[in-house]
Parts: C-alpha cells; sequence; structure tokens
C-alpha cells in the first residue's frame, strides 16, 4: 500500500524536503497557506528598491509541476498528531509520515504594530519600501533598525540579526545615492550588549568599522520596555525618537505547534532527535525553524540549516522504509554561514566547531549574494545543477 507522506510548509525546510522525497519516488503532498516559496535571505534589497517583490517569490506551483508532488494551499490550523491527522481552514488531512517545516513565530512585544519587521509576512517588505519612499520625500528623519530575542529560547537560535545589519547598512547606503544621507539618523539598537557576537570573535570584533563606514549609530544593553508611534522606549525610560522603527523581534514557537500534543521546549520549537525526528513520534520529523535546534554556540536557524535537516529527515526516513540501519545527524553537519550584505559590498562569516572566519568582500559580496539568489531559484526550478552542499 502507498503511504501517504505530508509535507506541512512551503519555505526552504518543506520545499527541500518535497523534492528529496520525490527522488526517493514517494507520493508527496506539500500544504502551504501561501502560493510561493519567499527566498527571504534576498528580500533585504526589495525595501531599497533593488530587487522585486515577484524575483523573490517561486512559485509552488511550478515547482510542484516540475518535481512532480502535490501541492495544496491551505492553512492549517490544527495538529492531531495522535491521530495522523491535520486540521486545515478548508479540509482536514490525513497521513501516515508527516514533515513539519512551518516556519516560527516572533515575540510579541508592546507596541509592535509601530513597528515593521523584514522577517514578518513577505508583504511587509514592501510596506516598508513604502515608508522609506515617503521618507525620502520628507527629506530627514530618524532611522532606528534593531533586533531582539527570546528569554524562553535559552540556547538563542532563535535570534535573527543578520538581516537586521543587512537592511540597516542598505538603507545606509541607499540614502547616500539619494544624496540625503546627511540629513537622517540611523541608529542600530538591540537589548543585549554585543549583538552579532554568535557570529563569532573575529566577525564581532569588525562590527564598529562597519557602523563608522555607513554613519550608524549604536545603542545596545538596554531592554526595550515598549515602541510608541515616533519613539522607542527603554527599561531605563529613556527614548530614541523614531520616524521609521524596523524591528525583528525573537524567534518563537508558532501557537499551532505550542496547542499540539508535540513535544517542545520552553519556546514552542519542537524537539527533536539528531535524525530530525520528533522525539517519541516514529512517524514525524520537524526541520527548519519550526524545530529546537541543538545548543552549539555556532548553531542558528538559517535556510542553510534548513536545507541540511530536510536532507537529513529524508535520508533517515528512506532508510528506515527500507530497511536499511545507516543514519545521518544533523548535529555533523552544522555551521554559521551568511554573507552579510550591505548594499555596496558584503562580508562573508563562517563559524563552525572549528574555525571563525569574517573575509570583507567589498562590491564582489554584494554581486555574489546576487547569484546566490539567481542559483537558488534556478536550481529548484531545475533549470540549473545542483551545487553540492549548497
Ligand atoms: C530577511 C531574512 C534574511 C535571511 N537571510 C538568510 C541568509 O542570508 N542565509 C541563511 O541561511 N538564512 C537566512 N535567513 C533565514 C532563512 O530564511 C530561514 O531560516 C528559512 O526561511 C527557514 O526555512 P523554513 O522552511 O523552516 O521556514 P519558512 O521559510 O519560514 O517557511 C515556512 C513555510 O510554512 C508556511 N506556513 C506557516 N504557517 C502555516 C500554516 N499554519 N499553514 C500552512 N502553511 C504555513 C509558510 O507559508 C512557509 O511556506 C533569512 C531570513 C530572513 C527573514
Amino acid at each position: 500500500m502507498k503511504k501517504e507522506v505530508v509535507v506541512l510548509g512551503g519555505g526552504f525546510a518543506g520545499v527541500e524536503a518535497a523534492i528529496k522525497l520525490r527522488k526517493k519516488n514517494y507520493e508527496v503532498t506539500l500544504i502551504s497557506d501561501r502560493d510561493f516559496l519567499f527566498i527571504y535571505p534576498v528580500s533585504i534589497w526589495i525595501p531599497v528598491g533593488k530587487r522585486s517583490y515577484e524575483d523573490t517569490q517561486i512559485k509552488l506551483s511550478e515547482l510542484a509541476k516540475i518535481h512532480k508532488f502535490n501541492i495544496i494551499i491551505d492553512t492549517i490550523t490544527k495538529l492531531e498528531v495522535n491521530n495522523n491527522k491535520v486540521i486545515g481552514l478548508n479540509s482536514s488531512y490525513t497521513y501516515d509520515y508527516l514533515f513539519i517545516a512551518l516556519g516560527m513565530g516572533k515575540v510579541k512585544m508592546e507596541g509592535m504594530e509601530y513597528t515593521h519587521s523584514i522577517c514578518g509576512k513577505p508583504e511587509e517588505s514592501l510596506i516598508i519600501k513604502d515608508l522609506l519612499e515617503k521618507l525620502r520625500e520628507k527629506g530627514h528623519g530618524n532611522i532606528n533598525v534593531g533586533f531582539g530575542g527570546n528569554p524562553k529560547d535559552i540556547t538563542a537560535t532563535a535570534v535573527r540579526g543578520g538581516p537586521a545589519f543587512e537592511i540597516m547598512f542598505n538603507i545606509s547606503v541607499w540614502l547616500k545615492e539619494n544624496k540625503i544621507k546627511q540629513n537622517f539618523k540611523l541608529t542600530f539598537f538591540a537589548p543585549m550588549a554585543e549583538p552579532g557576537k554568535r557570529m563569532g570573535n573575529r566577525a564581532f570584533s569588525k562590527m564598529d568599522l562597519f557602523y563608522k563606514h555607513y554613519g550608524v549609530n549604536t545603542h545596545f544593553g538596554k531592554k526595550i520596555k515598549r515602541f510608541t508611534e515616533d519613539s522607542i522606549v527603554f527599561e531605563d525610560n529613556t527614548k530614541l525618537d523614531s520616524d521609521l522603527t524596523l524591528f525583528i523581534s525573537g524567534g518563537d514557537g508558532l501557537s499551532i505547534i505550542k496547542e499540539s500534543d508535540l513535544p517542545q521546549n520552553e519556546a514552542g520549537f519542537v524537539m527533536i532527535n539528531e535524525m530530525c525526528r520528533v522525539e517519541g513520534f516514529t512517524n514525524i520529523y520537524a526541520i527548519g525553524d519550526v524545530a529546537a535546534i541543538i545548543d552549539h554556540p555556532w548553531a542558528a536557524k538559517q535556510g542553510h540549516v534548513a536545507e541540511v535537516m530536510a536532507d537529513v529527515a529524508v535520508y533517515n526516513f528512506h532508510n528506515v522504509q527500507i530497511g536499511k540501519p545507516k543514519r545521518m545527524s544533523y548535529w555533523e553537519r552544522l555551521h554559521l554561514v551568511c554573507v552579510m550584505d550591505s548594499g555596496d559590498g558584503a562580508a562573508f562569516t563562517m563559524r563552525t566547531s572549528k574555525k571563525e572566519l569574517l573575509i570583507p568582500m567589498p562590491l564582489v559580496g554584494h554581486w555574489l549574494k546576487q547569484g546566490w539568489g539567481w542559483y537558488y531559484r534556478n536550481s529548484k526550478l531545475g533549470r540549473f545543477p545542483r551545487i553540492p552542499g549548497m
């Protein structure tokens, strides 16, 4: 009898899992609440007009046609994991095997409605673009960009600082290109004393040079009390005036996970073993941002980690099916790698158990990341061969 394999989520992890499962000839149904995969790493250029919203998407229907998986657009509202069933707004779906790749939510804070995030819903990137355009017309103002953590996520693997740095430096370059940089005060803020430290000491020690080069003030080490329409208020009641606040809140488990019977850590991320199988379940895997990843200083929820986890989960799943004892561990393949774009260049940072690297890449780094966006789209659509490990 054919097994029903259902993948929840059409992002980095879900799509990679569906493609790899199809390569092993399983019948796969992918369910996603949006009909496209959003290539988040290159969405940082949408607000500054260097990339279109459409170019940052890959239609799931196109991927489904090429890789021959079934696609259903529906919002999943409940996971009935003890009944092998998930409930959606339009229908309910049964499965024999489930791959959960639903991504993560964000920590809610007072006054968040006055902030915007490049890591939120894809449409948010267009709202930020409009707000920047309004500020450009006004000709002056205070722009504050920052990120926070999740106190319940003790591993700090769900902190997403990279895109905050990227959007700040890109805005600086954009203002300069518009010849109005001198009329704007740019401030990078974060509650931690040393934001960016996860990239490693070497990379962190160079951040001051970046702030200086891009004319960015810093405001670190003070907890955020709330956001208002025109300010950020800190724990000691001091304020930063703000005409535009871009804030990436700490990652949090999705409510659908928190309300389920899945094992989860305090922050609501699904507990898995090193084979990416959910603890206590033999037929469920959790991959990508939704999963609680192991606590290593060089571990962070990232797109390439999501793909590694998809690869590992499918490999282990398949070997179970065919009765092969070999298993793969995602722990061994974890590393932190980031091309941090700054609008007119980039810095390549890498952190593994053995080494830490920061390589400044003026100009060429910017084009390298643009090239990666092209590669990602075209390799997923089968127009360009996959480079192993990328
Ligand atoms: C601005 C930005 C820049 C980044 N830059 C980098 C980078 O340079 N390098 C890097 O490695 N990583 C980067 N990342 C991180 C990377 O994008 C994420 O780690 C990756 O997207 C995680 O993949 P995922 O599949 O787990 O989750 P997602 O990509 O978030 O996908 C989740 C999927 O689940 C679907 N979904 C959610 N809820 C439901 C529901 N209830 N019902 C049905 N479907 C649902 C969503 O529509 C989506 O399709 C960046 C992230 C952002 C936001």
